[in-house]
Order: C-alpha cells, then structure tokens, then sequence
C-alpha cells in the first residue's frame, strides 16, 4: 500500500505558503493505519528497544499502537504544564523566540534504550529535544521514526547522530 496516497495535503494551512501533512485521512483508513504501524515496527525490527517515547501530540497517536505491536511501554513528552508529575525541562529556540518540552523524571531509567515516535520531521527540533530530555535521563535513544519526512528541511542533518527512519518523503 502507498502510504503517501492517504495524507491529505493542504495548501495555505495552518498560513499562507505552508502546505500542510493532514495524517487524519490516513488515521481513519483502517488498512492504511495497521500499514503504518506495521511498516514502523519492521523498520526498528533488529533494534533492541525497551521503551518508546511520542512527542505531543500526533506523536502521541502513532507511538502508542507501536508500543502495543512491539511489547514495550509508551512515555509522553509534552508542552510545559501539562504533566502532572516532577519533570525536566529542553528549551529550544524556534525561527521567532523560545518553545520547550517536558518529560516525568521518573519516566526513563538510566540504560533504558529508547525509541521515539513523531508523526513529521520538518527541522528536527521537536525531535532532537526530545532525544536529550531522554539522554538526560540517562536514556540511550537507538533510533527515531517519522511517518513523513520534510526533505528539503534538512531535519535529518539535525538529527545526524541518530538512526532516522522515515516512512513517507516530501520535498
Ligand atoms: P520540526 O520540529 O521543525 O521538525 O517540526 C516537526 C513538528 O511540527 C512535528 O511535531 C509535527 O507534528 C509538526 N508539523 C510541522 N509541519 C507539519 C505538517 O505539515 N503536518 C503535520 N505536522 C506538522
């Protein structure tokens, strides 16, 4: 199945000159959603992994039914002030000022191999601070998976010291 035929794009969303990934066209598609999954645990079939981390949101949405499919656990990483208990905190800058993301502390034990889920790689910042939240916690992140990802952003070069999976490309 072509995956690449089930994410709607939308030109002008969510401003002008961006050409929005809408997954939700592939989410509901129950074939396309079992492809997916089942197309992400076989790319990380020979990595030993003990834990997948998704980034919120939609990385909430594919991590979890891999979690399911590979036998491990699901921790979330989110927005500041969303989880209830101690966390740890990455400031990162954007284009215009600050964003940051938060983990539990207690989520991740030190040599725990860590895989981690999101739905797009566009510039890889999301990602790259969800991989040090994890190695702050001593976890050894062993690889990164995308549904889609946003070549000509260069994300990948971000993320250089990383396995990359992507399973769907844009340029
Ligand atoms: P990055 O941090 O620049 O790599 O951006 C990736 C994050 O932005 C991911 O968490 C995505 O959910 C979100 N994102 C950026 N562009 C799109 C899009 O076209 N569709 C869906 N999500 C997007």
């Amino acid at each position: 199945m072509d995956l690449k035929e089930k994410i709607r794009v939308i030109d002008g969303f969510p401003v002008d000159g961006i050409s929005f990934k809408d997954i939700t066209t592939l989410l509901k598609d129950a074939g396309a959603l079992n492809e997916c999954i089942n197309q992400m645990a076989e790319r990380f079939k020979d990595t030993q992994v003990d834990i997948i981390v998704g980034p919120e949101s939609r990385g909430f949405i594919l991590a979890t039914p891999l979690a399911y499919v590979m036998n491990t656990g699901f921790v979330p990483v989110r927005k500041p002030g969303k989880l209830p208990g101690e966390t740890i905190k990455y400031e990162y800058s954007l284009e215009y000022g600050m964003d940051s993301l938060e983990i539990h502390k207690d989520a991740i034990k030190p040599g725990q191999k860590v895989l981690i889920i999101d739905d797009l790689l566009a510039t890889g910042g999301t990602m790259f601070a969800a991989a040090k939240l994890v190695e702050k916690l001593g976890g050894d992140v062993v690889g990164l998976g995308f549904l889609i990802e946003l070549e000509d952003l260069n994300g990948r070069e971000k993320l250089s010291d990383y396995k990359v999976e992507s399973l769907v490309k844009y340029n």
